[in-house]
């Protein structure tokens, strides 16, 4: 029988670099990144079905309803959730499964499959932060305030991850984060 994967959950706030490095884990020989599915809009160059599912709410909130995500959880005005039975089936040809999501559905996670590994991604600084968002540039000054706002509630949480993990730089950081799904 093959061995069951292991499960990786990485948080961190939006702007901190987690889906370059997350990107960069996908390319990893054994490991499988989930897609999410979320009833925001597509970003310019978003594709359905390889960023995001994108689903209307009520939609989003009938699969939610028959339990067809692990977790999900509002953020910044959307519904964000992870399917279920992709998550599963991965785990159960032996792949380690990665799941970028925010705090509350990282809770969510731990707390149904405690044996989840839990890695938070963190800015050098605020100011930091706050400058990769600005020069992303695909979001107005306002969602920008709220993401900011979202950033500093979500490093308050990072006590209950399991390992924090700072993006100084990002081969770096990529090394470390490697490093610790390997050796997890
Ligand atoms: P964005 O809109 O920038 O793509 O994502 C906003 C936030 O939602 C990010 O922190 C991202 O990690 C999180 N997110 C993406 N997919 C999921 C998911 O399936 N569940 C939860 N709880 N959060 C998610």
């Amino acid at each position: 029988m093959t061995e069951k994967g292991k499960l990786f959950v990485i948080s961190g706030p939006s702007g901190v670099g987690k889906g370059t490095l997350v990107s960069k884990l996908a390319e990893e020989p054994g490991i499988w990144v989930s897609v999410s599915a979320t009833t925001r809009g597509p970003r310019e160059g978003e594709v359905d079905g390889e960023d995001y599912f994108f689903m209307d709410k009520d939609a989003f909130l009938e699969k939610a309803a028959q339990g067809g995500f692990i977790e999900w959880a509002e953020y910044s005005g959307n519904c964000y959730g992870t399917p279920a039975d992709v998550v599963q089936a991965h785990l159960d040809t032996g792949e380690s499964v990665i799941l970028e999501i925010e705090v509350q559905g990282a809770a969510q996670v731990k707390e149904k499959l405690p044996e989840a590994v839990l890695i938070f991604i963190e800015p050098p600084s605020l100011e930091e932060l706050e400058a990769r968002l600005r020069g992303r540039g695909t979001e107005s000054d306002e969602a920008i305030a709220r993401r900011l706002a979202a950033a500093k509630v979500e490093l308050e949480e990072k006590m209950k991850y399991d390992t924090v993990l700072v993006n100084d730089d990002l081969d770096r950081a990529f090394e470390e984060l490697k490093m610790r799904v390997r050796n997890a």
